[in-house]
């Protein structure tokens, strides 16, 4: 018999199997609002003009080769995308207390960032939103943590944040207990704290000696402005918080599968970046050796000429706007067609996703009946919305909820 015959299979990923149904679905009203990556009004993806161009310099430039980048990535990407999640006024940047590592896009970047402080040791437990993205506690268990937990976010029934439930269950977590924070446009509910809410999570943190790991993957995308989507990482850091940030480049300049991110890290005491730096190198020899190049040059190099860099900003309001004026359309139409509950959280939540409220039988009836696809806690993802199926959906979420 084969060593392997005790193997269990792992259970299905959600989005992903939603993703295989709905290519597989004949349907030709067929609406995909599952997966997380943006569609333009024709339904199609988007390479952004930018990245396009930045492909065919590159192509064309014979003085580039394929020799490794060093172990901790390419280093004006890892600057620039620190530089901008911090902003240039940082003190901690100014002060050399900051420092940027290139990782396979967010993922990878959580990661490393996991790894790094369960091998410091005194990290084992790590916190959640409750609900999160579904990557969270697998990312954080497989690099070492030994115990994952939620802290309350979503109230159901207001639709809304549950601040006071958040707040008891950070300030009931154990001391050095890691905090994954969602800088901007929470996935998958799309509400985000307050300022004055981000305030007080940050004044418990610091009182109950709580680790903030933040998880960027919206900067830009969220709002169409990158210094407003930065605004709670860079609240933390003016405060002088020890933290790391994972930060993804998939979004924002739709570089899906080119893998680009990097994990700033922000400590106290500047004599410490050089220990920790060489200490990741090891542990990314360990997993992966190197970064690739490509993406990281793309970002890279756009982030650092300031006329690329205000063409990409154009890309990314072209997204935002796009998302924000989806919003409005759904809940006009479900306003209009006078469908039971409320729908202004549609236009208050922010970002790629909204949380709609759909219970599980509404929305197992839009997938089979509609051929609508959305995740079972009821996400959709407002990019796959468009002005060829708004009428259609609203429609459909009208009969599911009537
Ligand atoms: N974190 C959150 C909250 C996300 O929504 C995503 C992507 O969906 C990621 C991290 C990481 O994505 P990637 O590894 O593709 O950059």
């Amino acid at each position: 018999p084969s060593k392997f015959a005790s193997v269990e299979s792992a259970p299905p990923i959600e989005v992903f199997a939603l993703n295989k149904a709905y290519v597989e679905d004949t349907f030709p009203q067929k609406v995909n609002l599952g997966v997380g990556a943006y569609r333009t009004d024709e339904g199609k993806p988007w390479v952004l003009p930018v990245v396009r161009h930045m492909e065919q310099k590159l192509a064309a430039d014979e003085t580039l080769n394929k020799e490794y980048l060093p172990v901790l990535g390419y280093e004006p990407l890892a600057s620039a995308a620190t530089r901008m999640l911090l902003g240039s006024d940082s003190a901690s940047l100014k002060e050399g207390r900051a420092t940027g590592i290139q990782c396979l896009s967010g993922t990878g970047a959580l990661r490393v960032g996991a790894e790094f402080l369960a091998h410091i040791g005194k990290h084992s437990i790590v916190y959640s939103s409750n609900p999160t993205w579904g990557n969270h506690s697998l990312v954080f268990l497989n690099a070492g943590f030994t115990s994952y937990r939620s802290y309350r976010y979503w109230d159901a029934a207001k639709k809304a944040l549950d601040f006071d439930g958040l707040m008891e269950d950070l300030r009931n977590a154990p001391e050095n207990s890691v905090i994954i924070l969602h800088a901007c446009a929470h996935n998958p509910t799309g509400v985000d704290p307050t300022q004055d809410q981000w305030r007080q999570i940050a004044d418990l943190i610091e009182e109950r000696r709580l680790f903030p790991f933040f998880d960027s993957a919206y900067q830009g995308f969220a709002s169409g402005d990158l210094d407003r989507d930065a605004w709670a990482v860079r609240y933390f850091d003016s405060r002088g918080f020890e933290m790391v940030c994972a930060q993804s480049f998939a979004k924002n300049f739709g570089l899906y599968n080119e893998r680009v991110g990097n994990l700033t890290f922000v400590a106290k005491d500047r004599s410490v970046i050089e220990p920790v730096r060489s200490q990741i190198t090891l542990l990314v020899r360990a997993n992966y050796s190197n970064p690739p190049n490509h993406g990281a040059r793309i970002v890279g190099t756009v982030l650092n000429d300031p006329v690329l860099t205000e063409q990409w900003k154009s890309h990314i309001k072209t997204m935002a706007d796009r998302i924000i004026s989806m919003r409005l359309g759904l809940r006009e139409r479900l306003e209009k067609l006078e469908t039971p509950g409320t729908w202004n959280h549609i236009t208050d939540q922010i970002g790629m996703f909204s949380f709609t409220g759909l219970g599980p039988l509404a929305v197992d009836k839009l997938i089979a009946d509609h051929h609508i696809y959305l995740l079972k806690g009821g996400r959709i993802n407002m990019c796959g919305l468009n002005t060829g199926n708004i009428d259609y959906v609203a429609k459909c979420i009208h009969e599911v909820v009537t």
